[in-house]
């Protein structure tokens, strides 16, 4: 469908993906009326530095707005804050917000993220209890991380671990608590789990896995973590990092198709043509891994904001880039390209100790995915060589006296 004399566009949601969403549309030459509303009180804002630098008190709060209020009033954007959609009328061609107020649209892109799992155990209401999503979060954290304080980490996913090298840095007790067998288990390879592990433990933090939570403890505020063998952790602050759940309740009530994610083209358009979705809510075709996935990250975000303003301007679509993600712990700049799942066979090039090293993940002798920590050119070359679908010789992988460049130019 040809959207391209599309009065009226709103975008439910005020995170990354509808941020881009709009600066896309207005590159792209849209002129007409756009209308961005989202339930936070706060102008878009990156969410990375939340669990990183902002966290540790090293970021001033205007840098993590991706645009001033007056770059919206330049660009003719009505952001409407504090508010949120409730239904999406897609035979009225309205999005109802609270309070009753509607707005029409020709095409509505769909940004609405993700929210923290819940943690099901008894006392998660308890004082000192929190999850970090939105910056409101780290507002509320932040005056409780003093020195001393003991913190319970629950979940050592990215951003349980980056926490928890924030908190050490600032001279917590730090714990934590993790469910499977190993850190990072849903993410990366054990070499990789292995790796952080060591490192976190060497930084003073304590790593508990195969810890089953079974409830927290404590008279108005949480006192202590109590697991399923009885163990009781003593904690000041509890930080709940387990996973988050699309929010797609939006769009399913709409009628619109969803699977874990609401299902998009690769145009990052819906079952009905006029709807988009973007972001972390959108289940989309995984162009260079042949099936469809959810993605957490702000490539993701980025790159479907762009796409869905493309498709929306019958502009020429955007070429996808492989999926990457960073994370940073301590002095630890972890970079991912591709997606690790399904790998068959694991090459490490470097030494682990020299906290210099790649992990690459291989399938049928094609490079899939790379973690790298500190090492940058691996990481790039790889998202390129990811892209072309390179056969890559483990030895050769391994060979550190040939560089990233040399790899990737006799690959090609
Ligand atoms: C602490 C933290 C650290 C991270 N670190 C990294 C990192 O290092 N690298 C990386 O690539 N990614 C990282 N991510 C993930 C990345 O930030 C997300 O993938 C990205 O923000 C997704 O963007 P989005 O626009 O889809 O969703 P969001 O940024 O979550 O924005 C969605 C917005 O929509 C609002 N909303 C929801 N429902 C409604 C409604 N009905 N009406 C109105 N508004 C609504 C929400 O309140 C929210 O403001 C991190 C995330 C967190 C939380």
């Amino acid at each position: 469908m040809d959207l391209s004399d599309a009065k009226n566009i709103v975008i439910v949601g005020g995170g990354q993906a509808a941020a881009q969403a709009c600066a896309s549309l207005r590159l792209f030459g849209y002129e007409g009326s756009i209308t961005l509303v989202g339930e936070e009180a706060a102008l878009p804002y990156q969410r990375p530095p939340l669990s990183k630098a902002y966290m540790k008190g090293e970021m001033a709060e205007e840098r993590l707005y991706f645009k001033p209020e007056n770059w919206y009033q330049d660009q003719n954007i009505d952001v409407i804050l504090s508010m949120r959609a409730t239904k999406i009328d897609r035979v009225k061609r309205i999005v109802e917000i609270e309070h009753g107020g509607e707005l029409p649209y020709d095409a509505v892109i769909i940004a609405t993220g993700s929210r923290p799992r819940a943690l099901p155990v008894k006392g998660a209401d308890l004082d000192g209890v929190f999850d970090l999503r939105d910056l409101s979060d780290v507002e509320r954290i932040r005056p409780r991380m003093m020195a001393g304080q003991k913190l319970v980490i629950v979940g050592a996913g990215y951003i349980g671990l980056e926490a928890a090298a924030v908190a050490r840095q600032m001279g917590l007790e730090v714990t934590v608590l993790e469910m499977a067998d190993r850190v990072l288990a849903r993410v990366t390879s054990p070499v990789m789990s292995a790796f952080f592990e060591t490192e976190h433990r060497s930084q003073g933090v304590e790593i508990m896995t195969g810890a089953r939570l079974a409830s927290l403890k404590g008279e108005g505020a949480v006192a202590a973590t109590v697991l399923a063998d009885g163990t009781e952790i003593a904690a000041d602050i509890v930080l709940v990092g387990i996973g988050i759940l699309p929010n797609v309740e939006l769009a399913e009530e709409a009628g619109i198709a969803c699977s874990n994610g609401i299902l998009v083209d690769q145009d990052a358009r819906t079952n009905d043509p006029r709807v988009f979705a973007a972001g972390d809510c959108a289940k989309r075709p995984l162009v260079h891994y042949g099936r469809q996935g959810r993605l957490e990250s702000v490539h993701n975000a980025i790159e479907q904001g762009k796409l869905a303003a493309a498709a929306i301007m019958g502009k020429k679509r955007p070429v996808e880039d492989c999926p990457w993600f960073w994370s940073d712990q301590y002095d630890l700049k972890l970079q991912i390209a591709g997606l690790s799942t399904d790998y068959d066979e694991i090459v490490v090039r470097g030494d682990p100790e020299s906290r210099k090293f790649a992990a690459f993940y291989l399938r049928n002798g094609k490079l899939i995915a790379v973690d790298a920590v500190n090492s940058p050119p691996e990481f790039l070359a790889s998202k390129k060589l990811i892209i072309a679908g390179a056969s890559l010789a483990p030895a050769t992988l391994r060979d550190t006296s040939l560089s990233m460049k040399e790899i990737a130019a006799a690959a090609a």
